[in-house]
């Protein structure tokens, strides 16, 4: 870790801080503005200096107006082409890099999402510099905070490189305002570079319930439900009493209980709900990297040894098939 900077050191990084400016690229799906991917433009404010946004596909003119009104930017660059769509990194690449370099941006962030984790490393390659991944704090312009060892220890990295191309985890910084800014709407670069790949198809799981991944509450099942009939009985009442979202640890998820995109953990979903309500599940340190953050952690598990008690603010030790439907039942009733 750095020490605390000097006060020779901090007028420098106040003058640095003029010089820099960022380039946050929007996530969109349909036109619709992801507003998790605002996290980048917190974590550009943090920084400092001049926040840019982007963000394209097609008739994405509409989306970057929406974006012009969030807090923080200066200005919103829009390219227009199907073919960055569904972000395809071999397609999106080429182009944001052309507008890097246009631009002369000292900072590009993105999400740490599947958007941003599949872009990122093509740019930073492509620019022939380092990437700074899944940051959840900024200490000054090239210094930045970072988990490691599946959230077990907190790495402070420094990066020499120009442009610092950084994904940003969403649970650690503010979404952002989306309303009272009046940023410029301008047309970028489109190199139209061509692709070796074309996108065929996906099927993405539906669901009425809250976005995993930026829901107020989310309760999440385990091994300990022993089957998916179980899962499908006891969790799906809990989350409408509650109004949560379903989530599930790896065991449950490999055992076919719940959705793989319902997996919450390492290799699954961060999130970092007001309410982390979960049962049967033991608190591997694989999953407790994905959740941890929650700002309330409830749990039911008949070991009073588990891990997960470590963690939780309020635990109940318990067996879930009747505890669950206990207070679900509560729940509805209140
Ligand atoms: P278990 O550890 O088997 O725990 C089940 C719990 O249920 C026990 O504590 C038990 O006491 C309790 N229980 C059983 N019956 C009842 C009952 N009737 N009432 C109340 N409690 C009951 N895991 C993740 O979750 N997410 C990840 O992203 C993830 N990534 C991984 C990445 C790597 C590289 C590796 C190696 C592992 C990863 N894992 C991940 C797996 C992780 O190590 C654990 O195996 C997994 O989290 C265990 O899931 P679990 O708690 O549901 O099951």
């Amino acid at each position: 870790r750095q020490s605390q900077p000097t006060p020779v050191q901090r007028c420098r990084n106040a003058a640095l801080r003029r010089l820099l400016s960022t380039l946050a690229v929007l996530e969109q799906r349909e036109g619709k503005l992801n507003m998790s991917s605002l996290a980048s433009v917190s974590a550009a404010q943090k920084l400092g200096g001049t926040i840019h946004g982007i963000v394209a596909g097609s008739n994405v003119k509409p989306v970057a107006e929406e974006a012009a009104k969030v807090e923080g930017l200066e200005k919103v660059i829009f390219v227009e082409n199907g073919a960055y769509d569904k972000g395809l990194p071999e397609n999106y690449a080429p182009m944001l890099v052309e507008n890097i370099k246009k631009g002369g941006y000292t900072h590009v962030l993105a999400g740490h999402s599947a958007f941003g984790k599949n872009l990122m490393p093509r740019v930073a390659a492509m620019m022939d510099v380092q990437q700074v991944s899944d940051i959840t704090d900024v200490e000054s312009e090239d210094t930045f905070v970072r988990p490691i060892y599946a959230g077990n220890a907190i790495l402070t990295v420094q990066s020499v490189d120009s442009p610092k191309i950084v994904t940003v985890r969403g649970t650690a910084f503010p979404s952002g305002a989306a309303e009272g800014g009046s940023a410029s709407v301008e047309e970028g670069v489109d190199p139209k570079a061509p692709c070796p790949t074309e996108w065929v198809s996906e099927d993405l799981a539906k669901s009425d319930r809250p976005d995993l991944a930026t829901a107020e509450k989310v309760v999440s099942g385990g091994r300990g439900l022993k089957s998916k009939e179980e899962f499908d009985r006891l969790m799906p009442p809990l989350a409408d009493a509650l109004g949560a979202a379903i989530g599930a640890s790896r065991a449950a998820v490999d055992s076919g209980f719940a959705d793989n995109s319902l997996q919450v953990g390492q290799t699954g979903k961060n999130v970092a709900p007001q309410l982390y309500l979960c049962a049967g599940i033991s608190g591997a340190i694989q999953h407790l990297a994905g959740m941890k953050d929650s700002k309330v952690i409830a749990c039911i598990n008949k070991d009073a040894d588990a891990p997960i008690f470590q963690v939780a603010d309020v635990g109940l030790v318990g067996d879930l098939f009747e505890r669950v439907p206990e207070l679900t039942e509560k729940l509805k009733s209140q």
